[in-house]
């Protein structure tokens, strides 16, 4: 949890201990609708170079409440731009970088401009951070829940100007090429770092294990489970102190294959329960980063909204069993899922949550 001082809060749903999730959950947000109302189709007309977008976040049409939100990047979507920066930013040098939105900085021991002059030699991704490694610094950056990259060929001459627009960072390479970080919407979430050593980000420092990494087996999740205790499954599963990279979306569907409540204590699973609970983890993201890497927005977009069977879906009939998906309201989100194959055919009641949240 990135608490102190401006450090402000990234991802702020994500970062709580699971001892917190219930009574943060649904703190901090952004208003209902607040991200995918500033969505719009003409954002995808930023394009990555030979016309291949990036898409890392999803327009909702029409929303039909708070819930049908997929906008915030998850694991599968952040491995995704991992993959499209590695190939076009290795070996690339930073001529310059224009800060636009000041307060998405976060940290003050380094400017921006120390990266100047300095050659990319690595990428990489920790949970849903993305970090530009260049001759020892590190540039790391958190798109939050409405945040997008754009890859430019050629970057504006004219320097980017602090105004009422999306833009937040501009970061040029010396063949002129670069991208945006750019946030929609009236929050101010997305956040960026300028330090020596990833670490030195408190949300990456308190990051839990990579769900993809090996060492992710069976046992160590197992651990992970135990240690939660009662704690809600759906809350662990998006505690980014406890597993990094599953936010909201990832969380809804990993359930639903598993068939089990989101509202099931984490330590109350039998064997049975377990096994199907770790494979449908792995297997979830595990298919959703191969869909992901390597496409186009648009099609990116596609396979993602095809991907997702309950979330954003209320109201839809579930793939499996043909119940309708139903939702649980929080404050500014929501959770859906089938109750034909996750919670007996019972219904979970919005005021459950709402009393646990107290
Ligand atoms: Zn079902």
């Amino acid at each position: 949890m990135l608490s102190h001082g401006k450090q402000g809060s990234v991802d702020e749903q994500d970062q709580g201990a699971v001892a917190r999730t219930l009574r943060r959950d649904g703190g901090g947000r952004a208003p209902p609708g607040s991200e995918w109302k500033h969505w719009h189709p003409g954002r995808t007309t930023q394009r990555f170079a030979a016309g291949r977008e990036v898409g890392l976040t999803e327009t909702v049409d029409k929303p039909s409440s708070a819930g049908q939100n997929l906008a915030m990047p998850e694991l599968p979507e952040v491995e995704a731009l991992r993959s499209f920066l590695d190939q076009r930013l290795l070996g690339q040098t930073i001529a310059r970088t224009e800060l636009v939105a000041f307060s998405a900085l976060k940290t003050y021991q380094l400017p921006l401009s120390a990266l100047h002059g300095l050659e990319v030699d690595q990428v990489t991704r920790r949970g849903k951070f993305i970090g530009l490694g260049a001759g020892g610094l590190w540039l790391a950056f958190h798109l939050a829940r409405a945040g997008w990259l754009t890859w430019k060929d050629t970057v504006p001459a004219a320097p980017a100007r602090p105004g009422r627009g999306p833009l937040t960072l501009r970061v040029v390479l010396d063949d002129n090429s670069g991208f945006d970080l750019t946030e929609a919407g009236t929050q101010r979430k997305l956040a960026l770092y300028v330090v020596n050593d990833l670490a030195e980000v408190p949300g990456i420092a308190s990051l839990g294990p990579d769900p993809m990494a090996d060492s992710f087996d069976a046992a160590a999740f197992a651990t992970i489970l135990q240690t939660a205790g009662r704690s809600q499954l759906k809350g662990v599963l998006r505690d980014q102190r406890v597993i990094a990279g599953i936010g909201n979306a990832y969380s809804d569907e990993i359930l639903h294959v598993a068939k089990l409540s989101p509202f099931k204590p984490a330590n109350g699973l039998n064997d049975d329960e377990f096994e199907r609970l770790f494979t449908a983890l792995k297997d979830e993201l595990t298919d959703a980063v191969a869909r992901s890497v390597g496409l186009a927005a648009k099609q990116l977009k596609g396979e993602k909204k095809v991907g997702l069977r309950v979330h954003a879906r209320t109201g839809e009939p579930c793939d499996v069993c043909g119940t309708t998906i139903a939702e649980v309201s929080f404050a500014d989100s929501s959770l859906q899922y089938c109750p034909g194959c996750q919670t007996g055919g019972k219904p979970l009641a919005d005021r459950r949550l709402s009393r646990l949240l107290k």
